[in-house]
């Protein structure tokens, strides 16, 4: 096995850019890109492998050996948490809302968790409600020993250094700033690292995937300035889906040959669509949108009703 650090300085390797041909069901005179974060890694998916980067350093620096992290039991964040922890050596645990979850059989999240190493503990929702809490923390790690924690989502300082790497990348790439950059939001740690590296005369668009009055963005000050929150397409809120959701994924799919997922990738595409057919992003504007990642999680609905 290579040495941490030179492992680490290759992770996540460089994404690809990718420029869809076509990609609209009519004449919309813009350029649409895909930064395809998805491919960053096989097992530690997306944004969250820039989330994890500089925090498995400062793990490895601060001679913690195992991580601690909290989620729910579909969470991308455990599930990549738990690939890291096997890639790079870490014994890593996982606090998942809903003790019920601990009787019945694991959904295909948390065998995977379980498969590459993660101990899983379960708590009540009511519990949970307190995981940034002080005296609930040091219960834990009472009970599981010194332990590197995480946030839930896996937003931190040291995420967002990770998210800012996104866009000097895509520059780099396409030889100039995109005019839009667009990115799903969950807990807005992606959104805050590319509103901090962000230029004039660039738009930055987050596509919030929950209900806005469950979501406080992570960022403060001229960041928030630097950043739009688009909050028309959460469909219903977090995890929640509709057919005409589903329908506009398995089309792009055909269409492109990318896949997405129904919880953030999904209702961005289908945000950027929407807009773009409305005439929102000026005549030969260029678009590039964040693919997070996150197929772990996508439904198998999708794939049963695209055969028909
Ligand atoms: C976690 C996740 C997000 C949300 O990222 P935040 O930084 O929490 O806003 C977006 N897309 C995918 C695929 C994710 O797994």
């Amino acid at each position: 096995m290579t040495d941490f650090s030179e492992q680490m300085h290759t992770f996540p390797a460089n994404s690809p850019l990718q420029l869809l041909e076509n990609p609209f069901p009519e004449l919309v005179n813009i350029r649409l890109f895909l930064k395809r974060d998805d491919l960053l890694h096989p097992l530690v998916s997306g944004n969250k492998c820039r989330k994890l980067k500089y925090n498995l350093l400062a793990a490895r620096e601060q001679k913690f050996t195992t991580l601690l992290t909290f989620g729910g039991a579909y969470s991308n964040h455990l599930y990549a948490t738990a690939a890291a922890g096997q890639e790079f050596g870490f014994r890593t645990i996982g606090v998942v809302r809903g003790e019920e979850l601990a009787k019945v059989v694991r959904n295909k999240t948390l065998l995977a968790c379980e498969a590459y190493g993660m101990q899983l503990h379960f708590i009540s929702r009511t519990e949970y409600r307190r995981k940034d809490e002080p005296d609930f923390l040091a219960d834990l790690l009472h009970q599981f020993g010194p332990c590197y924690v995480l946030p839930e989502g896996g937003t931190n300082a040291l995420a967002i250094r990770g998210t800012a790497e996104i866009l000097p990348e895509i520059i780099d790439q396409l030889g100039d700033k995109p005019d839009y950059v667009c990115c799903p939001v969950g807990t807005g740690g992606t959104l805050a690292g590319l509103a901090q590296s962000t230029a004039d005369g660039m738009n930055v668009l987050g596509f919030l995937s929950l209900n806005a009055t469950e979501f406080h963005l992570p960022i403060s000050g001229n960041d928030i300035a630097r950043c739009q929150l688009e909050t028309a397409y959460s469909f219903g809120g977090y995890a929640k889906t509709t057919p005409e959701l589903l329908r506009f994924i398995q089309s792009f799919d055909r269409k492109t040959g990318v896949l997405l997922e129904q919880v953030y990738t999904g209702k961005m595409l289908y945000g950027i669509y929407d807009l773009a057919l409305k005439g929102y992003f000026k005549t030969g504007a260029t678009v590039v949108a964040v693919h997070t990642g996150g197929l772990q999680g996508r439904s198998e609905a999708l794939n049963l009703q695209s055969k028909s």
